[in-house]
């Protein structure tokens, strides 16, 4: 790849950029799609990455994003909520959205909801009517959902034909960074929502811990835009928000914002570079460096393995795993397979490299001498599980 010497467009302000901070290239488009055959994950469409950092809104955006190789359909699964530290993340969030905006009775929407998993969680809150978006879900899962609990699931994107009249919270969770163009798409959300008395609550990848923990396995294909607080807040104000809350969670790895439609076209916040947007283009700078040094290590470590015919196996198959998967060439053969709680997981194969997904209950049998942990804030739900086993393997983490 050799664009560095480019000038390139932040996806967030449109201002220029030429500090490209980080490049990978063949990584699968959408890697939260497993393939039912070996054939089919190895053949699936590759993409390049090339991060710029934009010194004007504190963004980060992949300058080799092309929408047109990317389409999410039925076989796009990205439910988190298999594992209990998501379990109890997403209750406290609900607890806590439901008692700061008063959602007792009142009508709630989500776009992006997968199963309405979320939706579910308000609902037993007290939150009345609950509506959710989203593409991807097919006919076979929507018939498999539970019936008559309150929430309407729409197989399609939310849009003027389906928005409840009287929508009092709109909500939207790692989505925005998937969109190519995420002002506009938030200025269309301020249109749609003209009128309601409604407050938005927006989640994605939290950029800062991404950079400060040189997390290089959450740079994925499908997200066009990585989020300091800084970017979120630029965003929202374009769009025409006032943000009420921005803050971080789960381990710091989320950033989430609280906004409401501003009465009046909001001033944009002012383009003088604060210490914040100082900070993260140094911690942008670093991280080119830093990534490949990790990058180099575990091929190192993977090859080693290999020769003294030690096996690996990956717990976790969601984007963080498919990544290093592909992004680590060693790993092809070092590691068996990929654990994955997710049942709807299990007996697929990743994309790009093929490898095998399993249940828990097939570690015995693969019997491996590492077990590298996607992400950290599952380590010790993980070591619980495969000590219960009798099984004794190494443990690593991909991020801390
Ligand atoms: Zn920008």
């Amino acid at each position: 790849m050799n664009s560095t010497d480019r000038t390139a467009t932040c996806t967030c302000c449109k201002a220029t950029s030429d500090l490209h901070i980080f490049q990978q290239a063949n990584l699968p488009v959408v890697c939260n799609e497993l393939r039912d055959t070996r054939e089919q994950a190895l053949s699936v469409t590759l993409g390049d990455i090339d991060l710029i950092y934009c010194e004007n809104c504190g963004s980060i955006s992949n300058a080799a994003f092309d929408p047109e190789r990317i389409e999410y359909d039925a076989l796009y699964e990205n439910a988190l909520h298999f594992s209990e530290k998501f379990q109890a993340f997403a209750a406290s969030l609900a607890d806590r959205l439901v008692a700061d905006y008063d959602l007792k009775g009142k009508c709630v929407a989500e776009i992006g909801c997968g199963d309405g998993y979320f939706l579910r969680l308000l609902r037993r809150r007290g939150a009345g009517m609950a509506v959710g978006y989203d593409p991807s879900m097919s006919d076979g899962r929507l018939a498999s959902l539970p019936k008559d609990d309150g929430v309407t699931i729409c197989p399609e994107y939310f849009g003027d034909q389906n928005i409840p009249d009287n929508v009092n919270a709109l909500i939207c969770r790692h989505v925005l960074e998937h969109i190519p163009s995420p002002v506009e798409f938030l200025t269309d959300i301020r249109a749609k929502i003209e009128g309601h008395d409604c407050v938005v609550y927006f989640e994605v990848p939290n950029a800062g811990w991404m950079l400060e923990s040189h997390s290089l396995w959450d740079v994925i294909y499908e997200h066009v835009t990585y989020w300091t607080p800084e970017a979120l807040e630029t965003a929202f104000r374009k769009a025409g928000f006032v943000p009420l809350n921005i803050s971080t969670d789960f381990n710091d790895q989320y950033l989430m914002i609280e906004a409401r439609p501003a009465n009046v076209a909001s001033t944009p916040t002012p383009t003088g570079r604060s210490p914040d947007l100082k900070k993260w283009q140094s911690s942008s700078q670093n991280f080119g460096a830093v990534t490949r040094q990790l990058l180099n290590g575990w091929q190192e470590r993977l090859s080693g393995m290999q020769k003294e015919e030690r096996s690996a196996v990956l717990w976790g198959g969601g984007s963080k795993g498919v990544t290093f998967l592909n992004a680590v060439e060693a790993a092809r053969q070092s590691v068996r397979a990929v654990v994955d709680v997710n049942e709807r997981k299990q007996g697929k194969f990743v994309p790009g490299t093929a490898h095998p997904i399993v249940a828990p209950t097939e570690l015995r049998a693969l019997a491996p001498d590492l077990v590298i942990v996607a992400n950290k804030i599952y380590l010790e739900e993980i070591r619980s599980e495969i000590s219960s086993m009798g099984l004794e393997p190494e443990f690593d983490i991909l991020t801390g």
